[in-house]
C-alpha cells in the first residue's frame, strides 16, 4: 500500500503512521523527521531547513521533493510506504505526480485547531529514532526514555506556542488544498480524529479497509 497521511500539525500523522507501519510491515518516512535528523548532522539540507523550521514555515519545493525521491527509491520502500508530512503543497504533490508515484490513499486525519493548539505542549520526541510521544495521551514506561530505543525524549524546537499558531496557519493556506487535489483524483479517505490514539487507529483501519 503507498499512502499519505495529511493534516494539521499534532493532528495525530506520526503516531498512527507509526501503528499502520508496524501492522502493514512497510516503512513510515516522515519528511519532518528526516529534516530535523539533517540538521542534527548539519548536513547541506539541514542548514538551509533550520531557519524555516524554526519559524514554523515550509522548506522549499525542490529541498524536499528530491530528499523524497531519493527515500523512495530506497529498497525498503518496494511494497510500499506510509508517507507522513509529504506532499504538504499542491507543487509537491504534483511534482509525485510527474515522477510517476501513484498512491492508493491520501488519508485525511480531522482534527479541530483548538485541540491541535492543547496537544502540542505535550509533544515529545525521541532524540535518537524519532518516534512520538505525549506525556498525556501515549507517555513512555519511564519518563523522558524512548519505550523502543531508549533514546532521549525531547520537545521539538517548533512545539512552542508562537510557532504552533504559525504552523497552523501555514497548514490552513499551503496544505488544507491539497485535501480537494486528493478528493478530485478519488485518493481521499476522510478520517475524523479521536481523543485516544486506539479509537483514532479504528477510524483509520476502517476508511482504508485494514483489518483490525
Ligand atoms: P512535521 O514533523 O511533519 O510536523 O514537520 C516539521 C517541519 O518540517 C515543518 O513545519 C516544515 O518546516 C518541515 N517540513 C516537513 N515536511 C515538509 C514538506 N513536505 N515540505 C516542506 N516542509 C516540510
Amino acid at each position: 500500500m503507498k499512502l499519505t497521511i495529511m493534516g494539521p500539525p499534532g493532528g495525530g500523522k506520526g503516531t498512527q503512521a507509526e501503528i499502520l507501519s508496524e501492522k502493514l510491515g512497510i516503512p513510515h518516512i516522515s519528511t519532518g523527521a528526516i529534516i530535523r535528523n539533517a540538521i542534527r548532522e548539519k548536513t547541506e539540507l539541514g542548514k538551509v531547513a533550520e531557519g524555516y523550521i524554526a519559524d514554523g514555515q515550509l522548506v522549499p519545493d525542490e529541498l524536499v521533493i528530491d530528499m523524497v525521491s531519493k527515500r523512495l527509491s530506497e529498497a525498503d520502500c518496494e511494497n510500499g510506504y506510509i508517507l507522513d508530512g509529504f506532499p504538504r503543497t499542491l507543487p509537491q504533490a504534483q511534482a509525485m505526480d510527474k515522477i510517476g508515484i501513484k498512491l492508493d490513499f491520501a488519508l485525511n486525519l480531522i482534527v479541530p485547531d483548538e485541540v491541535i493548539v492543547d496537544r502540542l505542549g505535550g509533544r515529545r520526541e525521541c532524540k535518537v529514532c524519532a518516534a512520538p510521544y505525549h506525556v498525556k495521551f501515549n507517555p513512555p514506561e519511564k519518563d523522558g526514555v524512548c519505550d523502543k530505543c531508549g533514546g532521549v525524549l525531547i520537545t521539538r524546537a517548533d512545539d512552542v506556542p508562537e510557532t504552533i499558531l504559525q504552523r497552523l496557519s501555514v497548514y490552513h493556506k499551503q496544505t488544507e488544498p491539497l485535501i480537494g487535489f486528493y478528493k478530485e483524483k478519488g485518493l481521499l479517505a476522510d478520517a475524523v480524529g479521536r481523543d485516544s490514539i486506539e479509537d483514532t487507529t479504528k477510524v483509520v483501519l476502517e476508511v482504508l479497509g485494514v483489518k483490525g
